[in-house]
């Protein structure tokens, strides 16, 4: 059940993955929020850089386990654009952070991609407690999905340099 703090942060999520989008990464954010409900530390995907294990999620991991008690990561949650991946989950899962919260499931997204006749992930696309079976999860956000989905859409199907009315479909 997601509340309206989850949307905000959720919200901001959606904004780095924008973030990410437009520096040529792909459109994932995410927000590490502690026990008190302050925002930790945010990221965004960053595999322009040509190493394709630069996710926000997994980063947020690797932070909590050098910044933060064993307590602490238990109580703080991990807000993100869109669902972890196998890896990511992982992560989450070693390093005994908390609640996760998501806007677009890995399934959405593997059906969107799908749909556009594009590439899947590499990796096999599973839910988080299939990774983790202890993991507390919220998501999708309904009221978000739209908005994610048109991210992953402009960076699968492009946009080159042109604007609305140009032809695209
Ligand atoms: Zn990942």
């Amino acid at each position: 059940m997601t509340t309206e703090t989850d949307l905000r942060h959720l919200r901001r999520c959606v904004e780095l993955a924008t973030e990410a989008l437009d520096a040529h990464d792909d459109p994932f954010g995410s927000l590490l929020v502690g026990p008190e409900g302050t925002v930790l530390k945010e990221d965004r995907n960053r595999i322009s850089s040509g190493d394709h294990t630069r996710h926000p999620e997994f980063a947020l991991a690797r932070w909590a386990a050098d910044h933060l008690s064993p307590d602490e990561r238990a109580r703080s949650t991990v807000y993100t654009s869109g669902e972890h991946c196998p890896m990511c989950a992982a992560a989450h899962g070693w390093v005994g952070l908390g609640r996760i919260v998501y806007a677009a499931s890995s399934a959405q997204l593997a059906g969107w991609l799908a749909e556009w006749g594009v590439p899947q992930a590499p990796v096999a696309t599973l839910p988080i407690t299939d990774v983790v079976p202890g993991a507390v999860t919220d998501g999708p956000a309904p009221e978000l999905v739209e908005a994610v989905r048109a991210l992953h859409r402009r960076r699968r199907m492009g946009h080159a340099g042109g604007g609305p009315g140009n032809g695209g479909t």
